[in-house]
């Protein structure tokens, strides 16, 4: 096990497209650290470099006490497992999984105790005389993850490993992944462009886009304090809602104005935030989780408290129930919908609440901006 540590790492490709600018990441020894960001950010160049796979343009990749710069792949002590699994076909899990250890020429005792013990963490013993073709996916994904585990490298690299698997595989592997890497305690570098696995996954998360690092830290950090607007919209979903605004002060009370509405902050907000008071005035734009609006009765709704807005589109997932309003644009999503129900009468909720239906709102004490 060991820390990876990228230094001012850059890479342009010979067309001159530039995939990855001046990366700074220490990755520390036994970290899950995932690097997320839309399609084409760089992850996977970033990843390939620091495999070995791609020519460094800029910077340093160092791997425990070693700079690997001109370390070919084969000497960087580092396993990859790749989204499309890479397996021989021809060979069947157990030689799949062992292939490594048989190129170190390790003595076969040796090698089918290792085989066998990773086959039982990752439940494959009973398919160890299979070939890939008469596996499943998610079988498959679990020899490719046996290959990298079975040769206790210093560091993990995942690129997208789920991602050719159906949903609910797909959550399953995450947990498992999770918890073998949790075991066996080694140094992990996780690309994916998807925000949940990320945020699931992550002891740290590192959000990319056009090549530049943007934020990087645990999880819930990126949620509640995002650096940009870009991360702020990229991290949760329902995403957060991004709405043009104004921050207006009254009364030492700060309000949102949204169109002809205003929306009372609560304290917590300012002593969370006290350089809000900065923007007293000014044009801004107001980031709003789902989840920290609250619905109230109109009845009980005092002032502060009213967004005028007709729900255009309402979600029923099961658990939540999104509904969407378009106060700007982007449009506002809420996941509390009871007044919504009460409102248009019916347990049943209304796909779209028609004419003139009133989100009366307030922020919720725990509202973050
Ligand atoms: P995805 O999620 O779609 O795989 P990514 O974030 O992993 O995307 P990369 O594959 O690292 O992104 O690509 C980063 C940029 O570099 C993209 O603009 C891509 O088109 C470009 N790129 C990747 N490989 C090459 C190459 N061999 N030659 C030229 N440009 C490349």
């Amino acid at each position: 096990m060991a820390e990876v540590v990228l230094a001012g790492l850059g890479k342009a490709y010979g067309d001159g497209t530039r995939a990855v600018t001046d990366l700074n990441l220490e990755i520390r020894d036994g970290e899950f650290l995932v690097l997320v960001g839309p399609s084409g950010c760089g992850k996977t160049t970033a990843l390939r470099m620091i495999a070995g796979l791609e020519q460094i343009t800029e910077g340093t990749i160092r791997i425990g006490e070693q700079v690997v710069n001109d370390v070919p792949s084969r000497d960087r002590d580092v396993a990859m497992v790749f989204q499309s699994y890479a397996l021989y076909p021809h060979l069947n899990v157990y030689d799949n999984i062992a292939f490594g250890l048989t190129l170190r020429k390790l003595a076969k005792t040796e090698i089918d105790h290792r085989v066998r013990e990773v086959a039982e963490v990752l439940e494959l013993t009973e398919h160890l005389d299979r070939k890939p073709r008469n596996l499943s996916g998610g079988q498959r994904q679990r020899v490719a993850m046996g290959r990298a585990i079975v040769r206790a490298p210093q560091a993990f690299l995942m690129d997208e490993p789920l991602s050719n698997l159906d949903a609910k595989l797909r959550v399953q592997m995450r947990a498992q992944i999770a918890r073998i890497q949790r075991e066996i305690g080694v140094t992990t570098v996780y690309v994916t462009h998807d925000q949940t696995e990320a945020m699931t996954l992550g002891d740290r998360v590192a959000v990319m886009r056009r090549g530049v690092l943007q934020q990087v830290g645990p999880p819930q950090e990126l949620y509640d304090r995002p650096v940009n607007l870009f991360v702020a919209g990229f991290i949760g979903s329902p995403g957060m809602n991004l709405v043009s605004a104004r921050l207006d002060e009254n009364d030492g009370r700060f309000w949102v104005s949204l169109n002809s509405d205003a929306l009372l902050l609560p304290e917590s907000v300012l002593r969370q935030r006290p350089a809000l008071r900065e923007y007293v005035g000014r044009d801004v734009v107001v980031g709003i989780r789902p989840e920290d609006m609250e619905d109230t009765a109109l009845a009980d709704a005092r002032e502060g408290e009213i967004l005028h807005s007709v729900a255009d589109l309402v979600e029923a997932m099961g658990s939540d129930v999104l509904v969407h309003f378009p106060v700007d644009v982007p449009p506002v999503v809420t996941d509390d919908t009871r007044e919504l129900a009460r409102d248009a009468g019916t347990d049943d909720l209304p796909k779209t609440s028609g004419k003139g239906t009133v989100l009366v709102g307030r922020f919720s004490p725990r509202t973050r901006i």
